[in-house]
């Protein structure tokens, strides 16, 4: 594995080219509204033609600046970052955008992915006599382009995606330019908009273009470098895609719904995925309930497609976020009503369906089973929007090793029973990828099928084997 204590991370970027705007404020709200791909840290490097200057700090978008820590990133060019959340991980080395003096200028790097081959590309570099600071693959990644082959950025972006292999959308910034870069795979979003005031976005999902005056144009193509600068975007390299391989678990609950994948809303994609759920799993139920909030646009389409009425049965904290003061062990037996309110006036004497977008270690959802039952339900049938989570992510999506995996370890009645549940079905995988409304060939279903597009490099046997 990778020496970093966590074998993948997940990731906001964001980056912008507006002459006339104040740079570093546009991206601030552009990284809060993709404060759900990552909350450990965030950063922001702005140019102003001549030099880059940059700020970032553990925690979340809203609580790492405020108007001092924006007032010095003065330009017009810009990018921003956002990480996930691990405790082990939690470290500032590993916080982006990472920058960096070159032989051509300042360098910043923002990356949301997972190198496959961060190990050799990591010992090169040392055998080299880079030094690296931190254990994370965007740092190589930084480090490649600043001292790797070519003469211009062109240049050394085009060679870095040919020895590059894994997932990452990145942002680059130089002192003059914005790029965006996305790995032949698609593995992770990445598009391009416009602000209606003049200038150029770029961010991992399009939800971020609209709260800040902007509109999605188009999607970064994989393998596609898109360079921007103050006279536009210009496609500079689209390399061969060996297979487009974009990651499934985006569609089924890391991006948010109000974001456009392929010209349709995932909130519709999700929806179409509860009907399917509901066609290949039905339930004898009186209420349909979703897990707050992934869950919630698969529950709708489970309720149309059935016919069962679909209400609101527990109540997430909007707050809950990130909190660095731990339960003690009185509330960790209390355990999820930390983050949730069960609705008695909805659950009294129903029998309930309850839709999860997924069931990764299985530690939610048997306390929101109990939950329910507490305030009334007299069964709890569990249908969940994805088929059984088998196999790590090695391409970017924090999932957890093998023994963690709730489905690894057991089948699905032994699932069922553990959480104590009623029952249990899943969405099938074809009836997954025929609701996500593209060929099977076009999805990374590794999570799934423990089937990779890419070579996985370096696996710690131990907690990877598969069985
Ligand atoms: P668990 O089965 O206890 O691991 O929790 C799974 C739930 O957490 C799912 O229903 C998702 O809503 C959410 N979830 C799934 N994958 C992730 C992830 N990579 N990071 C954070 N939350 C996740």
């Amino acid at each position: 594995m990778y020496e970093d204590d966590k074998p993948t991370h997940e990731c906001g970027v964001f980056g912008m080219v507006a002459p006339e705007a104040d740079v570093a404020r546009l991206t601030f709200f552009g990284l809060y509204a993709l404060q759900h791909r990552g909350q450990e840290s965030s950063g922001i490097a702005v140019s102003n033609g001549r030099a880059i200057r940059a700020y970032k700090e553990m925690g979340l978008v809203s609580q790492v600046f405020n108007e001092e820590k924006l007032r010095p990133l003065v330009g017009h060019l810009a990018i921003g970052h956002t990480r996930y959340s691990t405790t082990g991980s939690s470290k500032l080395e590993n916080a982006q955008p990472f920058v960096v003096e070159s032989a051509l200028g300042p360098l910043a790097v923002g990356h949301n992915g997972n190198l496959t081959n961060a190990t050799s590309l990591r010992r090169e570099l040392l055998n080299r006599g880079v030094g690296l600071t931190g254990t994370s693959d965007s740092e190589v990644i930084t480090q490649m382009l600043a001292g790797g082959e070519g003469r211009t950025w062109d240049e050394k972006l085009k060679v870095f995606m040919v020895r590059a292999q894994g997932a990452y959308s990145l942002t680059v910034l130089t002192r003059d330019t914005l790029y965006a870069v996305r790995d032949p795979w698609g593995l992770h979003p990445l598009c391009l908009g416009q602000l209606n005031g003049g200038g150029w976005v770029v961010a991992s999902e399009s939800c971020a273009f609209g709260p800040i005056g902007g509109h999605l144009v188009r999607s970064v193509e994989p393998g596609e470098i898109v360079a921007i600068n103050e006279d536009g975007p210009r496609t500079l390299a689209l390399m061969p895609a060996p297979r487009i391989a974009e990651c499934l678990f985006e569609y089924i609950y890391f991006a948010r719904p109000d974001s456009q994948f392929h010209g349709t809303t995932l909130h519709a994609i999700r929806v179409a995925q509860g009907r399917q759920l509901a066609r290949e799993a039905p339930a004898a139920a009186d209420v349909v309930i979703p897990v707050p909030d992934s869950a919630t646009p698969a529950a709708i389409g489970y309720a149309q497609e059935s016919g069962i009425p679909y209400s609101e049965g527990l109540i997430k904290n909007r707050y809950i976020g990130r909190t660095f003061i731990q339960p003690d062990d009185h509330l960790r037996k209390v355990g999820i009503s930390l983050k949730f309110n069960a609705l008695p006036d909805n659950l009294n004497g129903r029998r309930v369906v309850l839709i999860d977008d997924s069931i990764v270690r299985g530690n939610t959802s048997g306390p929101i089973v109990r939950l329910l039952r507490e305030a009334g339900a007299s069964e709890v049938h569990i249908r969940v929007s994805s088929p059984p989570i088998k196999h790590p992510c090695f391409l970017g999506v924090d999932m957890a090793t093998y023994p963690e995996l709730i489905a690894y370890r057991l089948s699905t009645p032994e699932i069922c029973a553990f959480l104590g549940a009623d029952s249990l079905a899943y969405l099938s995988l074809d009836g997954l990828i025929q609701a996500s409304r593209r060929d099977s060939d076009h999805f990374c279903r590794g999570c799934f099928i423990g089937q990779y597009p890419v070579e996985i490099e370096g696996v710690d046997k131990e907690v990877f084997e598969l069985r």
